[in-house]
């Protein structure tokens, strides 16, 4: 076998459909996009030689416009690419439909904070010497039809391997394919195999040279988080030549390319991305040895400017250990309470001059914001009014706050909006509720700080991990959460937060789940809220210490690098 010395590799090549990067660049749309932002973050944090790359997306993904009924409607959420970017040399070129399409790279660097940059590659084929189709190729997240997306998907895998190795990074690489988007990066691996060996025809040895250069991480248990494309489709974009090459090397599966099976085929180390999720992995892709790593959120990115001036006084190493955050056990309760209230007036103002409602800092407030999909069921707290009102009425007043964009063809997630707007009618000011527009980073992070409980209520096991929960726990804001994804670990009940139902699925979940909701609402968190502020705040401590100081991408990305990136081999 061919030796893989850890000592030779040398860069990482993280490849992303979507990364969140900062605010005003607009090239993701939820989860996946913001965990990318995150491990390169937590990458250059750490010194880790990693590159990131993924495409421009001028057009960026949505925005989000609701109307009284709660009816959503998009407009482009365009961006300059030219202001924020280094634009490179080189120009590579990708075969669609055999016609060339000539495809350049802009440059982000993402700066840690000891100084070690780690460079971000945004793939455009905004070139004059492009169709004008084709020049549209990287204007849209999640735009466009099969035919499009399997075009984006060649420029991003097979484009970025072209654009790294014009860049210059010719040494021995490990590419790390955040979910399978990126998987026909594999396809131009093997190609590149069997042209450098004069091979004719793919071996299994070679299947398995690839196998020793890539990572694979699989985010979603919902099978419409798969991408399939149909055979006709793949050779008509890919050729022939192209298509028979992934048809001998098996990846051809009930008559169509499903990219999870493409990058699981070319995967030497393949996770899920929480412990739970790994499991759930392993009985979908029977025959895979399916390894865990839990998701985490970049520390110094989602904490709030007040919590995160409490631990530089109380714990200043946090910033460049985050492990550090298991010492907030030491910082007094009254100096939580206040971190947090200052974090919450923030929200209340941000709530006041969004929509012009004016929330009382005194209230319980629920915090509840994610894409807007079925599967995430925001409707959950509206499915007994009555009792909802009965219990605001008795054991306190409480308000909620929501956010979240559905994808503009997800008509479930769209009638999930306007069941959230019909519920908050219904309640009118007995529980107010607020749904903010066009929720992004920028708004994440002031509502996961602010709110004193965050509601999480997913169908299980669809949550693969979940990442704003995490958010929340940073800024001493507990859970309040159905058992999944990565609630399943940092949960300790009546600790760090409350669970939600117990841990088993069944066919009377949605109302098992609801009852178990309310009950805890009304009976555990509310008097506690109201009548034990102290305990609250020593929860909201626990969340901290024991969830903050371990649901971090600086923890996440080391056990990429011991498990994955450069295992130690004997
Ligand atoms: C953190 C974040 C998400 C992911 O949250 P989940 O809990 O995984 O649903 C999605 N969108 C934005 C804007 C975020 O900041």
């Amino acid at each position: 076998m061919q030796a893989a010395s850890p000592s030779s590799v040398t860069t990482v090549a993280y490849f992303s459909m979507e990364v969140g990067l900062s605010p005003e660049v607009f090239t993701y749309s939820g989860g996946l996009g913001v965990l990318a932002g995150d491990t390169l973050r937590s990458a250059a944090d750490l010194g880790v030689p990693l590159v990131g790359v993924t495409l421009i997306y001028r057009k960026g993904y949505i925005r989000q416009h609701l109307d009284d009924q709660g009816n959503q409607s998009e407009s482009p959420a365009s961006w300059n690419p030219e202001d924020l970017l280094e634009p490179m040399e080189p120009v590579v070129t990708v075969s669609l439909e055999g016609r060339p399409v000539q495809v350049r790279a802009w440059r982000y660097p993402v700066r840690g904070h000891s100084g070690h940059t780690v460079p971000v590659f945004f793939l455009d084929t905004a070139l004059p010497e492009n169709s004008e189709w084709d020049r549209t190729l990287t204007d849209h997240l999640y735009g466009g039809d099969d035919y499009y997306r399997l075009c984006q998907e060649v420029v991003l895998g097979m484009g970025g391997v072209a654009m790294l190795s014009a860049l210059g990074f010719r040494d021995r690489m490990v590419y790390h394919l955040n979910e399978g988007h990126s998987a026909l990066l594999a396809l131009s691996l093997l190609e590149s195999r069997l042209q450098a060996g004069g091979a004719s025809a793919v071996s299994e040895a070679d299947v398995e040279a690839v196998r020793r250069q890539c990572v694979f991480t699989t985010h979603t248990p919902v099978p419409a988080g798969h991408d399939k494309f149909s055979w006709e489709l793949v050779e008509k974009v890919l050729g022939r030549a192209r298509a028979d090459l992934l048809k001998a090397s098996h990846c051809c599966v009930n008559g169509g390319l499903n990219m999870t099976h493409l990058a699981l085929r070319f995967a030497g180390f393949i996770n899920g991305v929480a412990m739970r999720h790994g499991e759930i992995s392993t009985g979908m892709f029977p025959g895979y040895p399916i390894d865990a790593v839990t998701n985490g959120v970049h520390a110094a990115t989602w904490t709030s400017r007040p919590c995160a001036d409490l631990f530089d006084r109380r714990i200043p190493e946090w910033r460049k250990d985050n492990f550090y955050l298991r010492y907030a056990v030491g910082i007094s309760l009254p100096e939580i309470t206040e971190a947090h209230a200052q974090a919450k007036r923030a929200l209340l103002d941000e709530v006041e001059r969004r929509r012009g409602v004016s929330l009382p800092e005194s209230v319980l407030t629920i915090g509840f914001a994610r894409r807007a999909t079925t599967y995430k069921r925001p409707d959950l707290l509206f499915s007994d009014l009555e009792r909802l009102r009965g219990m605001a009425r008795q054991g306190g007043p409480l308000q909620v706050i929501y956010g979240g964009k559905a994808h503009p063809r997800d008509e479930g997630g769209k009638e999930m909006i306007r069941r959230v707007f019909q519920g908050a009618a219904a309640l009118g000011d007995a529980v107010r509720v607020v749904y903010l527009e066009n929720y992004d980073m920028a708004l994440g992070k002031i509502l996961c700080a602010g709110v004193d409980l965050w509601l999480n209520t997913p169908l299980r096991p669809q949550e693969a991990s979940g990442t704003s929960g995490m958010k929340a726990a940073l800024n001493g804001v507990p859970s309040f959460s159905v058992l999944d994804g990565w609630w399943v670990e940092g949960h300790v009940e009546h600790v760090t937060g409350w669970a939600i139902g117990d841990d088993s699925a069944g066919p009377e979940e949605y109302s098992q789940d609801a009852a178990s909701m309310y009950d805890k609402l009304e009976r555990v968190i509310l008097p506690l809220y109201y009548g034990r502020p102290e305990a609250y705040a020593r929860v909201r401590r626990y969340a901290i210490a024991l969830n903050g100081s371990f649901f971090n991408t600086q923890r996440m990305v080391s056990q990429y690098v011991t498990n994955a990136y450069f295992p130690a081999r004997e």
